[in-house]
This record gives C-alpha cells, sequence and structure tokens, in this order.
C-alpha cells in the first residue's frame, strides 16, 4: 500500500480559531498551547466537530481495487478521483500478501479475528494468486490485441489489481475514516477493519500526527471518536 501526502492545509490553531469565534467574534487575542489544548479536549470530549472540518488533506493511494471500494463508502467530507479503467490500459500490479499476513479466520461475523496460516496454506494462497492473476492479464492483452475496448476488457481484471485515487478529506472526516479502519484496544467502540485498509490508515494517521498532534493526541484520549 502507498500513501502520499500531496497537500495539506490542516492545523490545531485553525480549529481553536474557527471554536472561538462563537465567543469573541472578530477580535483578534492569542492563546497559549495549553489553552488550546484544552480547547480542543473539550471539543473532542464534548463531541463539537464542526471545528474540525476547516482544513484539508490530500493523500495519492495506490491499492488493491477491494481496498479503493472499502475506501470509498465514506462519503461525508470526502473527495475522490481515481484512475480510469476506460481511459488508459491498467498496469499489471497485482496484491499478494506478505507473508506474515494472517489467513485464517474465526470469530463471527463483525467480530472475526484472524490467526496466521500454515506454510501450506501461504503457499498455496500466494501460488493460487499468482495464476490467477497472470491469466487474467494475459486475457485482457489479448482482448486490447483483438482492438476491443478497455471498459470491456478490464471485466476479466480481479479485485487484487492495483488502483490510483486521490482523497481530499477534512480532519473530522480523517477521524472518522480512521475511527472505522483501523483496530485499536484502546478504541471505545471496536472495529474490525480488513488488514489491507489498515494498512493505509496507519499511514494517513501518521500524517495527522505530524500536522495537528493536540487533535490526534485528544482523539486517540478520548477512545478514537471523532467528534
Ligand atoms: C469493519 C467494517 C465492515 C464493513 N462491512 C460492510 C459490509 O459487509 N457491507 C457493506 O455494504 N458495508 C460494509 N462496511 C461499510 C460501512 O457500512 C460504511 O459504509 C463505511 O464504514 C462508511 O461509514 P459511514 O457511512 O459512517 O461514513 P460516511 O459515508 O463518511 O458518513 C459519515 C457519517 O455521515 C452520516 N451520513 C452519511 N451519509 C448519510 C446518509 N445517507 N444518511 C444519514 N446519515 C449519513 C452518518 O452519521 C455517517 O456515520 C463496513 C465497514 C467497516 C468499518
Amino acid at each position: 500500500m502507498d500513501v502520499e501526502l500531496v497537500q495539506q492545509l490542516a492545523n490545531d490553531e485553525m480549529v481553536c480559531m474557527a471554536a472561538r469565534v462563537s465567543t469573541i467574534g472578530n477580535k483578534a487575542q492569542s492563546y497559549t498551547r495549553e489553552k488550546n489544548r484544552g480547547l480542543i479536549n473539550f471539543l473532542v470530549r464534548d463531541r463539537h466537530g464542526s471545528p474540525f472540518e476547516h482544513g484539508s488533506f490530500t493523500f495519492r493511494i495506490c491499492a488493491p481495487i477491494f481496498v479503493v471500494r472499502e475506501f470509498m463508502r465514506h462519503r461525508a467530507g470526502m473527495s475522490y478521483n481515481e484512475e480510469s479503467g476506460r481511459y488508459k490500459e491498467l498496469e499489471p500490479v497485482f496484491y499478494i500478501p506478505a507473508g506474515d499476513r494472517p489467513l485464517v479466520q474465526f470469530g463471527k461475523a463483525g467480530a472475526y479475528d484472524f490467526k496466521p496460516g500454515t506454510f501450506r496454506q501461504a503457499l498455496v494462497a500466494s501460488e493460487a494468486m499468482r495464476m490467477a492473476y497472470t491469466e487474467a492479464w494475459t486475457q485482457y492483452q489479448a482482448m486490447l490485441d483483438q482492438g476491443i475496448a478497455r471498459e470491456v476488457a478490464r471485466s476479466v481484471l480481479p479485485v487484487g489489481t492495483f488502483s490510483t485515487f486521490y482523497v481530499t478529506c477534512n480532519p473530522r472526516s480523517l477521524m472518522h475514516f480512521l475511527s472505522l479502519r483501523t483496530k485499536s484496544d484502546h478504541a471505545r467502540y471496536k472495529s474490525f477493519p480488513q488488514v489491507e485498509i489498515q494498512m493505509v490508515a496507519d499511514q494517513m494517521e501518521e500524517h495527522f500526527k505530524t500536522y495537528m498532534p493536540i487533535t490526534h493526541e485528544t482523539f486517540v484520549q478520548h477512545g478514537r471518536v471523532a467528534p
């Protein structure tokens, strides 16, 4: 999973300025970092979310189509543009899980857990994927060679094919996304996301933490609930 922060316009001070307009109007006043921390703590704790909408993070993400599909379920405060399978030939880049990716699922729907596969299971999984991807790519190319449109030929490509998209979100929508797409023992409401989308979310969270350290710390302290 490749996550690049392309641009950002977000910081803790903007959250505080947006929140304080309700009490100071257009007066200019400066506040200490500790005052800002206290205010952000109040906003997150009491779920006053709108001050966290004044900012943006734009990411370029390369991930398998099944991850992109999960990602794009997030609608509020998220803007997307994705590579087209109609206007360009897709790239032969396919997902094969790393050796340490847990392969065996147990538990119940909504709260599945996973454990490592055996050596044989890992071998079967990677070989099955390699064979399926190779055959799919061969048939895709065969159709393109016959002059068949890309939008038709792409039907044979699997969801493990990599795609690239841009997503722009505000800090509030980013926290909502992180609350659902990371698995954390500290979360008030536990989520059980697929490992691959969490690999994307973890990288996004690092950027969020860098540019909005107080907001991030407070989000974590309050059980990773988006305000
Ligand atoms: C672990 C996990 C498993 C999942 N499994 C499935 C699955 O099996 N099948 C499946 O279809 N999806 C599944 N999803 C996707 C899930 O149902 C959500 O679509 C996704 O997590 C986005 O969440 P959201 O709607 O809260 O986010 P957003 O779309 O970003 O919305 C943010 C918030 O805005 C509000 N909102 C947005 N749109 C509306 C609306 N139309 N009406 C009212 N309020 C709105 C809600 O408060 C919402 O929480 C899964 C998600 C997770 C994390």
